[in-house]
């Protein structure tokens, strides 16, 4: 099976961390016989929006990206060529897949070999430091793609291959059993809405949401948290999660927010011996949690980073179940600026997809 494939795309460009978004007509589109062993072309059918895009195009994280950059990590589309020479790989052209925010690693090393591969030296991301899914063609790396299950379309696959991945994996090394409490602050947002589906559908949980707003307390509800906290007309925060999940306290709290005092609080609120689930990735902020009720009330803080292949597979399976949908939004790849002012605004419900045919 062979593709036609063009010379020249649509993507979008960041040209410096301080320049307007450029998208472009005529970007080249690597050719078949430009790929190297190990490498595949694929053609994106659609892309999610996450907030770590927002960081690389801001250049405001701690790691340096490359420059220029095209940005995205949640991309979804059709295997169009594989590299000569490409040995033993997993997938064939034709083959629908995921490009995840890990793109590649080396598969030798430590991390490597005990599945924490987001963790290797050597890794490459997506849309960071490769380039990413917001043009219509990208390179990735037949090891580390991800097939995605034929029932689930490409819209809603997208914001799977991160979001979905990230809060999955973190439940699902929160250390909880079936019918805990686990408290999700933000969980209206795009990994929040995610995360209250994969609780209750795959983990058996059951949910304290906290967000704000009546668009986003209905949502929550409807995806099957049992309470809601509006956190802007809550009073005593703390007290009210402690008192939502019993009056002692969640036994998780999954935690993506960019600011230190959401995970500070966790520790107050708590139960003994739960767990904070640290999946937000600010670019500066502390994680300040009292030493002597961290060991007292003996509180596992669990940083959690994306997910490794395993887990995407497993977080994508659950989703053509049916058992976790995206709450999206489909937009032109025109509409990326306004899609970045939305996110720093905070008024994005779900997330939003790219459709790049
Ligand atoms: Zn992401
Ligand atoms: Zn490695």
């Amino acid at each position: 099976m062979s593709y036609n494939i063009p010379k020249t795309q649509k993507a979008a460009i960041v040209e410096s961390h301080d320049a307007p978004i450029h998208i472009k007509d005529d970007h080249p589109v690597r050719q078949p016989e430009e790929l190297a062993p190990g490498e595949c072309l694929i053609k994106l059918d659609c892309t999610g929006v996450c907030h770590t895009d927002l960081h690389a195009r801001k250049g405001d994280w701690p790691l340096p990206s490359k420059l220029p950059l095209i940005g995205g990590h949640e991309g979804v589309g059709k295997i169009v060529a594989i590299g000569a020479h490409t040995v033993s790989s997993p997938v064939n052209i034709g083959d629908r897949v995921g490009i995840k925010w890990l793109a590649d690693s080396c598969l030798q090393c430590e991390q490597c070999r005990k599945g924490l591969e987001q963790s290797c030296a050597k890794a490459k991301l997506s849309g960071y430091t490769v380039d990413g899914t917001f043009s219509q063609y990208v390179v990735s790396y037949v090891s580390h793609v991800t097939p995605i299950p034929p029932n689930l379309s490409s819209e809603e696959a997208a914001s799977f291959l991160c979001a979905g991945v990230t809060v999955y994996r973190a439940l699902k090394y929160s250390k909880t059993n079936p019918g805990d409490w686990v408290v999700i602050p933000g969980a209206g947002g795009g990994l929040g809405h995610l995360a209250v589906q994969y609780a209750t559908n795959a983990f058996g949980l059951r949910v304290v949401a906290v967000d704000t707003g009546e668009e986003k307390k209905k949502l929550c509800l409807e995806l099957g948290a049992e309470k809601w906290i509006d956190f802007r007309e809550s009073k005593d925060l703390v007290k009210d999660i402690k008192d939502a999940a019993g009056g002692d306290g969640p036994h998780a709290a999954l935690v993506s927010a960019a600011s230190s005092s959401a995970y500070e609080q966790a520790v107050d609120y708590l139960r003994p011996g739960g767990s904070l689930l640290v999946v937000g990735l600010p670019g500066k902020a502390q994680i300040g949690a009292p030493i002597f009720w961290t060991v007292v009330k003996s509180i596992n803080i669990i940083g959690s980073y994306v997910g490794n292949r395993q887990d995407a597979r497993e977080a994508l399976e659950i989703a053509a179940l049916g058992k976790a949908k995206c709450y999206l939004a489909l937009k032109p790849l025109s509409a990326l600026s306004e899609v970045y002012e939305g996110m720093e605004q905070g008024t994005v419900v779900g997330r939003v997809v790219l459709s790049m045919t």
